[in-house]
Order: structure tokens, then sequence, then C-alpha cells
């Protein structure tokens, strides 16, 4: 009698430790245009109180043209210009979309309900089949990735944030309207991830497409195919492996959290 008690006590133990691992939140956000030399604890309290050693990096590569739609493509389908074909950095409604499958399709395949906001036009191009809700929100993403978070079940969003390459083209990157700007967007960002860390086992990405230089950006200056990786999460991630972090490999990342590994 004792041992089958015991095997009953270790079924429900082990039943207990697979239900807690299982992640339903994954939120990736894309600030675009950021570059990682701006992160610090004066300009981002919030986003700089998660990198905590060996879960981020500030060496991130772009890919070769470092420009937004080219960026954010290689970003959800793993794959470089030349392997997806997205080598122009257009796109208009009604255009054909994004033919690769893409990291919604791998977070449907785990059973996790999807949502992209996105705040330039161009990146409707990445809004597949397997998104079960999109919309262009310029100004309120976060509000939408919000009130998504707060239905049950799991749920993958990608958010897609813009300001900072405005003021990048206007005033410079890195120059002070640049990281008042990224100072907004770090604030403003506060009540999304609180929300997120109140649903259980949760996974955080933060990156961007690309930097730039001066007043200029997706050209072949070094300083334009910058971008930073962090990752944070309940429970805690393993660290990043060693090597330069690309832009290509973020699907596999993501796809990892996505699958509970
Ligand atoms: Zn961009």
């Amino acid at each position: 009698m004792r041992k089958i008690f015991a095997a009953f006590a270790l079924a429900l133990l082990l039943a207990g430790a697979s239900h807690a691992r299982e992640v339903e939140t994954v939120l990736l956000v894309s600030i675009d245009a950021l570059h990682p030399d701006a992160l610090n604890a004066k300009t981002v309290p919030t986003l700089h109180a998660l990198m905590l050693p060996g879960r981020f990096t500030l060496a991130g590569q772009s890919v070769d043209p470092p420009k937004t739609l080219i960026a954010h493509t290689a970003m959800l389908t793993g794959l470089t210009p030349e392997q997806s074909g997205k080598k122009d950095n257009d796109w208009l409604p009604g255009q054909p979309r994004v033919a690769q499958t893409t990291l919604f399709d791998d977070a449907r395949r785990q059973g996790f309900h999807t949502a992209f906001y996105y705040a330039k036009p161009k990146l409707g191009y990445l809004a597949g089949a397997a998104v079960d809700e999109q919309a262009l929100v310029p100004d309120d993403g976060i509000d939408r990735a919000r009130a998504f978070f707060r239905q049950g079940g799991k749920r993958f969003v990608f958010l897609h944030v813009s300001g900072l390459e405005y003021a990048g083209m206007n005033s410079g990157w890195l120059s002070p309207d640049y990281l008042d700007e990224l100072t907004y967007i770090d604030m403003t960002l506060v009540p999304l991830f609180k929300d997120i860390g109140k649903r259980g086992a949760w996974r955080l990405i933060v990156t961007s497409d690309h930097a730039g230089h001066a007043r200029e950006h997706g050209t072949r200056h070094p300083e334009d195919f910058k971008l930073p990786l962090i990752l944070a999460g309940k429970p805690e991630l393993p660290p990043l492996s060693s090597g330069v972090f690309r832009i290509t490999g973020l699907r596999s990342l993501v796809r990892q959290m996505l699958a509970g590994e």
C-alpha cells in the first residue's frame, strides 16, 4: 500500500512540475532602430533592470542591408534576404505577404493564440495566415497587447514599437532627442511588462531591427548593423550561448521558448 501511495505522490509531483514549466506567455518586442549603446540605467531603467548577466547581448547583428522590413522578415522567418527572397524594403496592402512560415506558425503549432501589433504599414507583409489578431497601431500597440494578454490561455505577441527611427533621422542616433524618445518608450512598456509578470511562466524578448549612425541608417556603416537582444522570464532562462547573435537566429531561440525548452 505504501508503495502505491509513493507512486501516486510521485505522479502528482511530476504532473505539478511539468505544469509549472509550461510557458503560457511569450512577448517579443522589437523597438525599431534601437542602438545598443543607448541602453543604460539612466536612459532605460525598465529594460536595464532586465539585463542580467548572460541573458543579453549588445553585439547583435542585423542583415545586409539593415533595413526595417528586410530585417524583421529575417527575424520572423530565420532566413537571410537571399534565402527568403525579401530583398526590398517595401510592401503595400493588397500585395502578396510572406511566403515562408514564421514564428507565428511555430507559436500556433505549440497551441498559442497569436497577435501581431505593428507601427509601420509595411510590416503588414509579415501578417500571414498564422496570425490570429493583427493591427496597424502606430500609437496604441502596447494597450492592444495588454488587452490580448488579459484573455486566458497560451498567448504569443509580437509587438513592433516605432519612434526612434524618426528621432534618429531628425536629430541623429544617440542624440539627446533620440535618448529622450527611448526613455519615453521604456516608460510606456512598464504596465505591459507588469501584466505578463502576473501570467505564470513567461518569456520576454526585446530586440531591434537595426541601429544607425549620424542621421542615417540602412547603409553598410558598421553602426547600422548593430542591435541588442535582452531575454527575461520566469522560471529563469538558460544563458545565451556564446558567439555573435545574428537576427536570423532569433526564430530558433524563440521557438525553443514556445516549446517550453
Ligand atoms: Zn527600422
